[in-house]
């Protein structure tokens, strides 16, 4: 045996070592120059002094050496023979490592997407966490139905079955991210959420288009394969309309919808693995995104003005013409959007072309934000029950509490977000004063309360004692 065989085998016996080490400790190694843990990159060589070398960037560096053409190297007038190891420092590095997490658990789907069930019970399920929507939810639900049939049908047949990409539109705080989030949990599918303001067309200032299947593939674990049969929602799509009167390059409009024409359609794209942007150091993966359900959202502001402008222009012609305020109450104005009036309020007929799925979210009302509050599997006031529960003191809210919570929510606009800021407002005292005292049963919130003028009720356990908490400010 040679020395350099020995030297080998010298290395590969104490990689082995480390890596068994490794498994013992909860700490990950990471690599000494790109700073990417064991979990990222995969197997690592150990080199003496407690460093640690990704595969990739040991290759990078063999790379350069073989290569001599390296700017620095050249600057100098060295060439790859002249390359040395420098000694290494006396001064040994601390071991480099990460503390690992913990692997997550499995959590079983509701549905099994291979035998994914009809779309009744689909919305059923969607029922027990999305109050009202009932249009939206029986839309979402065949679509989801559609495709994942479509992944995974055994028949091949010739007609090619088109993707279900949706557009949603309905005001904010409406439900729509909620909707997607609790479908992707009932189907356990990775998803990705990102925000359209955030993207720009690719080399300027902002993530390019590509970095959502970068975010998905993150949260599928890296799983590929898992990855390609996800969800990824796209908010506030209205905000990448095309831009109108406007002469400087629209990089963050028009160029965004261009930019993602391909994804919604299906093509390969090469993305970063364990980060959002591509660089040297970081190795590539090929995504597909044929089976990738693209669900996009929006409020589109002043819709409704664009399909009242159409409605009014085709009624306001022949012997049937309506009066020209016909439509100025209309609540479900909405609800009567064509491709067309999104074509005129700023959306491609290329991207609209590639969301097949079109459909509509009712603004929440008082009655729907009362229910919001405690109906759901895990309403609001349900958490603060729950919690309460725990130092066993029960927690009600009278009749009329619920309204002037609704009606104070309305008065913010921003539909159901604005529920949690409330409660939060209302029941800090609550939550900061009852654990001081052992002997509360339970607490009665009323509407005097809610309004800043009354205090909550308040009952001893086992007596019929009441004891008073101080007024909201
Ligand atoms: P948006 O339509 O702006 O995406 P979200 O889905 O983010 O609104 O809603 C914000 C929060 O409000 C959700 O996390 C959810 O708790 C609640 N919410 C909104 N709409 C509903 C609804 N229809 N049923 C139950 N909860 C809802």
């Amino acid at each position: 045996m040679s020395d350099k065989d020995l030297k080998d085998d010298m290395n590969i016996e104490e990689t082995k070592q480390h890596e068994h080490k490794d498994h013992e400790d909860n700490y990950e190694s990471v690599c000494y120059l790109c700073r990417r843990p064991k979990s990222k990159v995969g197997k690592m060589i150990h080199i003496p002094n407690n460093i640690d070398i990704c595969a990739d960037c040991m290759q990078k560096t063999f790379d350069t050496i073989n290569q001599g053409d390296n700017p620095y190297m050249q600057m100098m007038g060295l060439t790859p023979n002249m390359l040395y190891m420098p000694n290494l420092p006396n001064d040994v590095p601390k071991p480099q490592k990460l503390k690992k997490k913990k692997p997550e658990e499995e959590v079983a789907a509701v549905f099994d997407r291979k035998k994914i069930p009809a779309p009744h019970v689909i919305k059923a399920s969607l029922d027990d966490y999305i109050i009202g929507q009932d249009y939206a939810k029986k839309v979402i639900s065949v679509a989801v139905y559609n495709h994942y049939k479509r992944i995974y049908s055994v028949k091949k047949s010739d007609v090619a079955i088109e993707k279900s990409n949706m557009l949603m539109i309905g005001p904010t705080g409406s439900g729509k991210t909620y909707l997607v989030k609790t479908l992707a949990k009932l189907l356990n599918v990775p998803l990705a959420i990102t925000d359209a303001t955030s993207l720009t067309e690719a080399g300027y200032i902002g993530d390019d288009v590509e970095s959502v299947i970068s975010k998905l593939l993150q949260n599928a674990g890296n799983d590929v394969e898992k990855a390609e049969q996800g969800i990824i929602f796209i908010d506030e799509i209205d905000k990448i309309a095309k831009k109108r009167n406007t002469n400087s390059r629209d990089v963050s409009g028009e160029s965004v919808q261009q930019g993602l024409l391909k994804l919604l359609e299906g093509a390969d794209v090469e993305v970063p693995v364990g980060a959002t942007s591509k660089n040297a150091m970081v190795p590539l993966t090929t995504v597909n995104t044929e089976n990738i359900l693209f669900i996009c959202g929006g409020a589109f502001p002043d819709l409704d003005k664009v399909i009242k402008t159409r409605l009014n222009k085709q009624s306001s012609i022949g012997f049937q013409a309506d009066l020209k305020d016909k439509y100025d109450e209309d609540s479900n104005l909405l609800q009567k959007v064509t491709v067309d009036d999104l074509r005129e309020y700023g959306m491609i007929p290329e991207f609209l072309g590639r969301l097949p799925i079109i459909f509509t979210l009712e603004g929440l009302t008082r009655d729907m934000l009362i229910k919001v509050l405690q109906e759901p599997k895990n309403a609001i006031l349900r958490q603060y029950q729950e919690l309460l529960a725990m130092d066993e003191v029960k927690l009600q809210f009278s009749e009329d509490a619920l309204e002037a919570i609704a009606e104070k929510a309305l008065e913010k606009k921003t539909g159901a977000r604005a529920l949690r800021a409330i409660l939060e407002n209302i029941m800090l005292d609550i939550m900061y004063e009852i654990p001081k005292d052992d002997n509360i049963g339970s607490v009665q919130i009323t509407k005097d309360y809610i309004e800043g003028r009354g205090v909550p009720l308040i009952e001893m356990r086992g007596t019929a004692n009441t004891k008073k908490i101080a007024a909201r400010q």
